[in-house]
């Protein structure tokens, strides 16, 4: 038990849920090391979301009240951090989720695919049967309703190559990862430097916020939005808190 007066609770609580999640079989070894990534630039930003962040967040948010079929892509560690966020999220935006494994095995998805369903999901695309073009086998396999035939796809933790190949099959790609400096930060659409923990419910609650708004405010909003100027300001977030705390 960690006590919840610990100066770092929450980050403690986010490692037992990977750990969990690795017992339980639904996020891989290789999740850990992710985790262990995500947690130094997070360190690094200050454990908060940015300015920069919450702007992303709320393109990001824009972005699938206008798409036409959204999915959101769930991997190992996203099952393990935020299933009932991204559950709440899915139904807020009308976007079902896809589990969308990089080291996959059929039967750590069809574990996945459990655990969300006995969390109350009841949106889930489950079929295997189209590749995405130009990723070697395992690692393409998506449902040819779900993230191959969407316009616009969410991916929390998502890599780098898998990232690009969905932007190169013309879908807008919403990657949320804490490193600003990551090839996935770079090639998608919007990127939103932020933890998970914080990220999915910010989305969701800006979706449902501006779910009524007129569709061209939504579009402004998304044409307004340069991720690479995000992306800088999110390192200069970064670096100014490195400084204020190196006074
Ligand atoms: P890329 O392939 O895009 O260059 P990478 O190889 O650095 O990325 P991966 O190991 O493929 O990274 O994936 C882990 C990524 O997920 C890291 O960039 C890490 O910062 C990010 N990440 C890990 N945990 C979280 C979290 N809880 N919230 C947000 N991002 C996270
Ligand atoms: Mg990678």
């Amino acid at each position: 038990m960690i006590p919840k007066s610990h100066p770092r609770y929450e980050s403690l609580m986010t490692r037992e849920k990977i750990i969990d999640g690795v017992k339980r079989g639904i996020t891989s070894m290789q999740g850990l090391i992710a985790e262990g990534r995500g947690e130094a630039f997070d360190y690094l930003m200050g454990e908060k979301t940015t300015k920069t962040a919450l702007e992303a967040e709320k393109v990001a948010a824009s972005l699938l009240l206008l798409a036409g079929r959204p999915v959101i892509s769930v991997n190992g560690n996203a099952a393990a951090l935020v299933p009932d966020e991204l559950i709440k999220l899915g139904e807020a935006v009308n976007a079902p989720l896809e589990v969308n494994l990089f080291h996959r095995t059929e039967g750590r998805v069809n574990m996945i695919i459990e655990h969300l369903r006995s969390r109350g999901a009841r949106s889930i695309y489950t079929k295997s049967d189209a590749f995405i073009p130009g990723i070697e086998h395992e690692r393409a396999k998506v449902d040819s309703d779900g993230i191959f035939n969407a316009d616009v796809v969410l991916v929390p933790l998502e890599d780098g190559d898998r990232c690009k190949a969905l932007a190169d099959m013309g879908k807008r790609v919403i990657a949320i990862d804490l490193n600003p400096l990551s090839r996935t930060a770079r090639t998608a659409h919007i990127t939103v430097v932020d933890n998970v923990m914080r990220a999915v419910p910010n989305i969701t609650g800006f979706a449902l916020d501006m779910k009524l708004s007129e569709k061209e405010a939504l579009q402004k909003t998304v044409r307004e939005f340069d991720n690479s100027e995000n992306l800088a300001r999110s390192i200069d977030e970064l670096t100014a808190h490195l400084r204020s705390i190196r006074k």
